[in-house]
């Protein structure tokens, strides 16, 4: 495991599936986790519970990630008790499925603004800190469907393929300052988000995956873990899919 210990991250979406193993990777790692979600309860516990199985020092904290205000109101109060923050996860995300002709205005914003405005965001929010710093780790968590496209998801697709372009450029913005900025993209995993789908469905799609399974939330964590780590300094701008070969 690669060794964070006495660096701070924070993780978004952090209250179940993906970032609730993210940031319990982290913790086995060393760092101090900042835990974030709507729902103050549910990312509470979440936090207890990863402390309690790591000995690693968590905080739970509540924010929209999409709204300019909250967001930035928790940045503040996470920054003030950790003043340097060294890896960002942005993690956070939502599906509002349907087809393209019938999607409606607030189902597509939303997507967007709760996916992709997030990422700018909570990217601004710690970047001033990490030049200063002149180090940090961005990992933003894209979607195969950000590059391949899905029928169903145009909504969720455009706001992960911007997160693709968003990513590249934050890359570039801040390589000088060994900040690196990449972007995971996992595949069919299973969490909350997938559960939703019916069974006709799940066996469509891993007929379409070569390795027959959906990925564990625990592999994308050891991803996002090794892209945090200094090891990782030379890869920036990237995306890593991360998907039992759906893409090839
Ligand atoms: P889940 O639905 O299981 O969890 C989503 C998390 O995000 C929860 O902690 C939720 O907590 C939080 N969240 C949702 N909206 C907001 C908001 N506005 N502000 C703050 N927190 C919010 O999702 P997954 O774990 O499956 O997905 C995590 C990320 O990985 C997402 O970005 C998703 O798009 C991406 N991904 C997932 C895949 C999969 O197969 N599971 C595949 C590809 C990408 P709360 O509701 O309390 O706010």
């Amino acid at each position: 495991m690669s060794d964070l210990q006495g660096q701070t991250a924070i993780v978004t979406g952090a209250s179940r599936g993906l970032g609730y193993a993210i940031a319990e990777r982290l913790a086995k790692s060393g760092a101090k986790v900042h835990l974030l979600a709507r729902n103050l309860a549910g990312v509470e516990e979440a936090a207890a519970k990863i402390a309690a199985a790591t000995g690693a020092s968590t905080k739970a904290w509540s924010a929209d990630v999409g709204d300019s205000e909250s967001l930035s109101a928790a940045f503040s109060a996470i920054q003030k008790e950790s003043p340097v923050i060294e890896i960002l996860v942005n993690n956070a995300g939502i599906t509002r499925d349907g087809l393209l002709m019938r999607m409606k205005d607030e189902d597509f914003d939303e997507v967007v603004r709760i996916n992709l405005r997030s990422v700018f965001l909570g990217t601004r929010a710690v970047l001033r800190g990490m030049v200063k710093q002149k180090y940090g780790r961005i990992i933003n968590l894209t979607s195969i469907v950000g590059v391949h496209g899905q029928a169903g998801q145009a909504n969720y697709s455009a706001s992960k393929a911007g997160i693709i372009g968003f990513t590249k450029s934050c890359a570039k913005e801040v390589a000088s300052r060994s900040i690196t900025c990449n972007a995971v993209a996992p595949g069919f995993i299973d969490s909350d988000m997938t559960k939703v789908l019916t069974e006709d469905q799940k066996t469509g799609i891993l007929t379409s995956i070569p390795m027959g399974r959906m990925g564990d939330p625990a592999e994308v964590a050891a991803l996002v873990a090794f892209l945090a780590s200094k090891e990782a300094g030379y890869l920036t701008g990237q995306v890593f899919s991360i998907d039992g070969g759906m893409g090839i």
